[in-house]
């Protein structure tokens, strides 16, 4: 039966975290080879699929003549299957040496799309769906084994058992699952579709890996003058209401629903009265939202 579509890995062990560290940024591609077709596709199917997804990490293209290092290699190939390295079992290679095989021949449009999109998930460290421990698939052994071995089958169909970092259900239409034929299996019914398109599951789940937390702007400690604008309630206790309010001038803030209020007015240390200026408002509203 064809394989052509489907895609190998050379990683192993399965529980390892090949997920990059949020220190990386950036992944650096090279092409080792390929016409400026091919190496365009790859581009613009990695940077309309998976730079868009909102993750601290992004792939970045270098050119051909540029010596800067890389972190992934992407030789085209016209024989055997397409595979990848997972994640950062990358950087085990040698850093002249392919980290992915692409071969795009004899597949139509989608079927490259789905290829690449597959291997380059491969390469920010998602598995393959089909072996989540939930997917309820049995696979037939005896079938498989009659073109793949015993090693083969267990790394590349077989569930890869319960891991505590994904906890994503499992995702029948993700672009890492493989087809399945129903005689591959002793449950199927009816065979599953080859995915080529990235799914909300495969989205989320990169997401939760590389999820970019909300970028907190940088504000300095505010100075030590402006200390007398304490932050009240507009509402105060019960208890406080009979205090008659002070007659400075006020401005409010909302933040999670509530009003704040705050003087506009402060004493400085030496007990001049200074006026809190339009910067010191804008410190303040930055720091309660
Ligand atoms: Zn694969």
């Amino acid at each position: 039966m064809a394989r052509d579509n489907k895609s190998t890995d050379k990683a192993f062990p399965w529980k390892q975290d090949q997920r990059w560290p949020s220190s990386q940024r950036h992944l650096a591609v090279r092409f080792l080879n390929g016409t400026t077709e091919q190496k365009q596709l790859v581009k613009t199917v990695v940077k309309e699929d998976y730079n868009t997804i909102p993750m601290h990490i992004r792939f970045t293209f270098l050119r051909s003549h540029s010596t800067s290092g890389s972190d992934i290699r992407v030789k085209f190939t016209n024989s055997g299957r397409s595979w990848s390295l997972t994640g950062t079992t990358n950087r085990e290679e040698e850093p002249h040496v392919a980290t992915m095989a692409l071969n795009l021949n004899g597949e139509k449009e989608e079927g490259k799309v789905g290829t690449i999109l597959h291997e380059f998930g491969h390469a920010l460290g998602l598995r393959h769906e089909h072996q989540h421990p939930d997917s309820g698939l049995v696979f037939n052994r005896r079938f498989l084994r009659q073109e793949w071995t015993d090693e083969y089958i267990q790394s590349q169909w077989l569930p890869y058992g319960i891991d505590k970092r994904r906890t994503e259900p499992y995702d029948r239409y993700s672009v890492m699952h493989y087809q399945i034929d129903k005689e591959e299996t002793k449950n199927l019914r009816k065979s599953i579709k080859r995915n080529n398109c990235l799914s909300a599951g495969d989205k989320a789940r990169l997401m939760a890996m590389y999820l970019e937390k909300e970028a907190k702007p940088k504000v300095p400690a505010p100075p030590q003058t402006t200390r007398a604008t304490t932050i009240k309630k507009t509402r105060p206790p019960l208890g406080e209401r009979s205090i008659p309010k002070k007659s400075i001038p006020t401005a409010t803030v909302k933040y999670g629903g509530r009003e704040y209020e705050y003087a506009t007015e402060y004493t400085d240390r030496k007990g001049r009265k200074k006026k809190v200026t339009p910067f010191q408002q804008k410190l303040m509203q930055w720091i309660l939202t």
